[in-house]
């Protein structure tokens, strides 16, 4: 006995674990299972087990490299929405700044309020571009 739960914690020690995609994954099994609360569709319930399962996987998975693979690509696919999210929460907690979002590298530039046009340049990759703060 002793010896399985040393062979399963060094196993557990070269898991993958979790990262922002399992993150989503969960997020999304949460709400389709509300969804599935309430709507009794079947088709729900066998997507949510598929994405429960497909979250387990990649967590126990011990190719750490594709995991980071997967959850790179998912982190560049989804950067315009993350970036809308965070631009509004800081635009909502902070009313003297205007923040926009660097068209060239994606960066969330913070500029003065009520300045009318104004040329911004992007204190990351150097690159101009003009808003209305
Ligand atoms: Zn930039």
């Amino acid at each position: 006995m002793k010896n399985i739960l040393y062979k399963l914690k060094k196993h557990l020690r070269k898991c993958y674990g979790t990262d922002q995609l399992n993150t989503f994954f969960l997020t999304l099994s949460v709400i389709l299972f509300v969804i599935n609360y309430f709507t009794r569709n079947h088709l729900a319930s066998f997507f949510i087990q598929l994405i429960l399962l497909l979250t387990i996987f990649r967590s126990l998975s011990t190719n750490i490299w594709s995991r980071q693979k997967e959850n790179k690509i998912f982190l560049s696919k989804t950067k315009k929405i993350r970036n809308f999210y965070l631009i509004t929460k800081k635009q909502f907690n902070d009313k003297d700044h205007k923040y926009f979002a660097c068209p060239s590298c994606s960066r969330i530039t913070r500029v003065p309020k009520g300045k009318g046009k104004i040329e911004i340049k992007c204190p990351h990759c150097k690159q101009i571009f003009d808003r209305k703060s």
